[in-house]
């Protein structure tokens, strides 16, 4: 995922949105200039989940709630309304490095705590997650505007995960491998790699901790996590429940702010074994690198340039269906959303009339609003990249057929739209547009249609819509993807194995396989085993 170096330039060294809670300063500022009061609205569900000790601003570090050394802050935003729904603490290097000794120390003890204990405590906090999913599902769409409906679906979708590893927890099998000789007994031990940093996104703040944190805990790991800037509220209320489901002081701890210094520091520490990181590929790459000289194990979710492929033989409506599901969600802001439309001769005309009529049909607005399924873009800049990509392609000969420019709504509201004719040399078509921009490709054959979708660095999803058996074979084993979809466009869950190839990353998670990436093996040789 991307969003572009100017939203990075904003978060990256807690510039422009940070302000002292003591001294007034320039950048306090620019923040108030450019962030409006909050609206009542946003001010009764925020006071809400205050009350309910759930709005927590502070890092969490070795089971304390801390401010930053300091005592700098960065605002959060609701960028459906531009209101400044928290401050919070905005921490670097100091912070990072003290959450992870206190995750050396608590590994200690956690690596040694039973699996069947290890798997209540989670268990717990996955009851606390659902019991709260309502609050929990609110913070979302105030700090990342998604409809409120889709974000308490991501709780249901987060916590799914921490249910999942509560389970696995008890089935981290080792081998006993057939002796070479008669006097040895060979064994294999899985055991937890260590600390863990886990450094994730804005657009699922709570699903893309749990993803990592679930099967790091399970697997007897600490985890340092460092939410993204733009949503870290829920990542510090999922932390809170995970206190008081029994997950003991420095198993996991919160640190946000100098995404950079934070960064560094996770890296440079010996202490910490293994970075698992969802973001975009420029990120992932430099994190890749820097974790080379200590050698950490390292797991990678980057970008996807997904496409979505619709075969003459497709049932329409299906096809129709399973695009706008993987176009839309988020309004379009997910590693997996199809980003290529590809559309064979036969079915284009057709296919391109409905699913603009579906897309016409979607609601934009305040993700609070019932009926929307279109929230606002995360920032401004989010916007921008989206624009910059349809004058692009606008402009290389492709076609708007609906929508196309900003919507009425104002903010970072920006209309659900398909482009035809879309070519290969767009930009559309090589980068992640991480936006409600849709394109269509026109494509004669089944070659073209695996050429033209394995034509690109990433590797993430593909989705296709055919009813042809050996088809759907044919081209789910050409495809160089992580995952395909057949006939359906939302297939992530938290049972199977997620992840790409090419540099959309390294790894898997979720699933049997996602426990893995949290354990080392280790060969264990008895010998003399024949002296009695
Ligand atoms: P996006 O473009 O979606 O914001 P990023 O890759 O920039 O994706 O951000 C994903 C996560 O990586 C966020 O938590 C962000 O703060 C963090 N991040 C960005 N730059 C760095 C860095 N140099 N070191 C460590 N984390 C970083």
């Amino acid at each position: 995922m991307v969003v572009g170096a100017s939203a990075r330039a904003a978060i990256g060294g807690c510039r422009r949105l940070i302000t002292s809670r003591l001294v007034p300063t320039q950048a306090s500022l620019s923040v108030s200039f450019q962030c409006r009061q909050m609206s009542m609205d946003s001010r009764s569900i925020s006071e809400k989940l205050r009350n309910s000790g759930l709005l927590r601003t502070q890092g969490l570090i070795a089971g304390k709630w801390v401010d930053a050394y300091d005592k700098k802050t960065i605002k959060v935003n609701n960028p459906a309304t531009g209101d400044i729904v928290a401050d919070v603490a905005c921490m670097g290097g100091k912070e990072t490095n003290d959450a992870i000794a206190s995750a050396y120390e608590a590994f200690t003890s956690w690596s040694k705590v039973t699996a069947a204990e290890r798997s209540k405590i989670l268990r717990r906090w996955y009851e606390l997650l659902i019991a709260h999913k309502e609050e929990l599902g609110q913070l979302i769409t105030l700090e990342q505007g998604k409809p409120l409906k889709e974000a308490i679906g991501e709780i249901a979708y987060g916590a799914s995960f921490i249910e999942y590893f509560s389970e696995e927890a008890k089935r981290v099998y080792g081998d006993i491998i057939p002796a070479t000789l008669s006097d040895r007994r060979l064994l294999v031990l899985k055991q937890p790699v260590g600390v863990v940093g886990a450094i994730t996104p804005w657009n699922f703040p709570l699903a893309m901790i749990t993803r990592k944190v679930g099967p790091a805990l399970a697997s007897g790991c600490t985890v340092v996590v460092k939410p993204s800037e733009l949503t870290p509220l829920t990542a510090l209320a999922a932390a809170e429940l995970a206190l008081q489901a029994g997950v003991p002081p420095g198993a996991v701890n919160v640190v946000m702010g100098n995404a950079p210094e934070i960064g560094d520091a996770l890296l440079s520490s010996p202490q910490v074994r293994k970075i698992t990181f969802t973001g975009s590929t420029a990120v992932g790459k430099k994190l890749m690198a820097g974790a080379a000289p200590t050698v950490k194990r390292v797991s990678l979710e980057l970008g996807g340039n997904a496409p979505s492929i619709v075969f003459d033989d497709a049932d329409l409506d299906v096809a129709v269906k399973g695009t706008l599901a993987a176009k839309f969600r988020n309004s379009g802001q997910t590693c997996v959303c199809a980003n290529r439309v590809l559309v064979q001769d036969g079915i284009y005309d057709k296919f391109a009339e409905a699913f603009a009529e579906a897309v016409q049909k979607l609601e934009v607005g305040d993700g609070f609003k019932e009926g929307v399924t279109q929230g606002p873009l995360i920032n401004e800049a989010a916007v921008q990249k989206v624009e910059t990509f349809v004058q692009d392609a606008v402009s290389k000969g492709a076609k708007v057929l609906l929508g196309g420019k900003r919507h009425s709504l104002g903010m970072t509201f920006y209309e659900p739209t398909v482009i035809g004719d879309v070519k290969s040399d767009m930009l559309m078509s090589k980068e992640e547009i991480f936006g409600p921009v849709a394109p269509l490709i026109r494509f004669k054959t089944e070659e073209d249609a695996i050429r033209i979708a394995n034509d690109t660095n990433a590797g993430l999803a593909a989705y296709i819509f055919t009813n042809n058996v050996q088809r759907t074979w044919r081209v789910s084993e050409a495809l160089e993807y992580g995952l395909v979809g057949v006939n359906e466009g939302i297939i992530s869950t938290e049972v199977a194995p997620f992840g790409g190839v090419k540099q959309s990353g390294l790894g898997r998670e979720g699933s049997k396989y996602g426990m893995d990436e949290y354990l080392e093996i280790k060969y264990v040789c008895l010998g003399d085993m024949n002296r009695k």
